[in-house]
Formats: C-alpha cells, sequence, structure tokens
C-alpha cells in the first residue's frame, strides 16, 4: 500500500477527534498536512498525522487516527472511514501500542 499521498487512498484532509490534549478544543477539527507514522493493527489502518486544528490554530502530531479499514474479502479492499465521524482518540490507545 502507497504511503505516499493520502489523496489516491481517498483519505479526508480534515478529521474531527477528541479525547485527547491536541489542544483545547472540545471537538479538534484537524486539518492534516501529512503522515508521522503509519501503521496497521488489525484490520484498521491507522496513522499519526502532522497538521493543525482549524478552530484554535494549534499545530503537532496527533494520537493514532483511524484513516480506514480493510476489508475482508479476497480483495482486501481499502475503505476509509467516515472523516465527519468524531473519532475519540486516548493516551491509552498509544501506550497499548508500545
Ligand atoms: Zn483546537
Amino acid at each position: 500500500m502507497s504511503v505516499n499521498g493520502t489523496r489516491e487512498l481517498g483519505i479526508s484532509d480534515l478529521w474531527r477527534f477528541t479525547g485527547t490534549e491536541f489542544c483545547d478544543c472540545e471537538v479538534t477539527d484537524f486539518l492534516a498536512e501529512g503522515f508521522s507514522e503509519l501503521g496497521v493493527r488489525s484490520d484498521s489502518v491507522e496513522a499519526r498525522l502532522t497538521g493543525r486544528c482549524i478552530q484554535c490554530g494549534a499545530t503537532g502530531t496527533t494520537e493514532w487516527v483511524t484513516l480506514g479499514n480493510i476489508g475482508d474479502g479476497d480483495d482486501r479492499l481499502f475503505r476509509p472511514v467516515d472523516p465527519d465521524t468524531v473519532q475519540v482518540l486516548s493516551m491509552t490507545a498509544l501506550e497499548e501500542r508500545t
């Protein structure tokens, strides 16, 4: 799978999430400018995104955001998640990975 260019995967540049200390917004409206890390956990493709919150202007790297899921069919088709969904991220999830 190519990690160059989110648009090839149909991944949005805009993400909404909560539950992190990324910024003080109740829900962070995050404009992604790139990946810091990309990973696959079971059937979900996740990334730590770099960019900024368009609400308050905070910049940095997010916790792991789910970009999409790999289908269990023979084609293993990648399906991006709906970017309008507010994802609940947490430091705990990050710690479980290490
Ligand atoms: Zn913010």
